[in-house]
């Protein structure tokens, strides 16, 4: 059976991983995002039910106590946390399913879904670069830009742990890049093909 598999990139905030899985998004045709629930302010531009599914404080913590989270983390002051169900429909369809998380969620899909997951870490060339990008994208305040460069920095120390490393300085090249590896998720050899194949080759 193919369960599908699952691309999750993490990087900090502000370092280009949305820009880069919309593009994803419009270049391979099997591939959805995991669509998280947050409980933080919706942007400007951003869609309820496509970018995150927006809740309040008070909504997240009911859904933590029905137990529907496959993962959540309070990252930047607010809650984002992945649904169950959204994952297990998207896996039962075969379909690649990107995840947008921070380096806590990274690893607890890769614990749920080791033989599945590729990961990837998206940075900018430097800590400077990350700060204007933010700055540029008028979506911050003083106070949450200090917030995410503090968390940025914390995120930069678990890099280590992920398959792969994009810098994106140039977007068009780094799109690219990740293109390629998105496109190698579908040689993960999952557990359940590789005990039919063996079982094939008993016979
Ligand atoms: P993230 O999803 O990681 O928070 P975004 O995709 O929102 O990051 O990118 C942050 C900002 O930087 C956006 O305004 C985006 O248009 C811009 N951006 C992304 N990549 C580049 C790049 N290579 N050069 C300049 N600006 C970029
Ligand atoms: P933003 O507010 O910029 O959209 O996201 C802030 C951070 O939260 C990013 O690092 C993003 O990857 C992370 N994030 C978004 N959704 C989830 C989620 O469902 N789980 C976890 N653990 N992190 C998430």
């Amino acid at each position: 059976m193919n369960r599908g598999r699952i691309l999750v990139i993490s990087g900090p905030s502000g370092s280009g991983k949305s820009s880069i899985i919309n593009y994803l998004l419009t270049k391979i045709e099997n591939a959805t995002l995991s669509v998280s629930t947050t409980s933080r302010p919706m942007r400007k531009g951003e869609v309820d039910g496509i970018d995150y599914n927006f809740v309040t404080k008070d909504e997240f913590q009911k859904l933590i106590k029905e137990d529907k989270f496959l993962e959540y983390e309070h990252v930047h002051e607010n809650y984002y946390g992945t649904r169950k169900d959204l994952v297990e429909d998207a896996l039962e369809f075969g379909k690649l399913l990107i995840f947008d998380v921070d380096t806590r969620g990274r690893d607890n899909i890769h614990k749920h879904f080791s033989d599945i997951t590729v990961s990837l870490f998206v940075t900018t060339p430097s800590r400077d670069i990350l700060e204007e990008r933010l700055r540029n994208r008028g979506t911050e305040t003083e106070e949450t830009l200090k917030v995410r460069l503090k968390n940025a920095v914390d995120e930069m120390k678990q890099l280590p742990n992920f398959d792969y490393f994009v810098v994106n300085d140039d977007l068009e090249k780094a799109k690219n890049d990740v293109l390629k590896i998105a496109e190698l998720t579908e040689y993960k050899p999952s557990n359940s093909l590789t005990s039919a194949l063996i079982e094939l080759w008993e016979l």
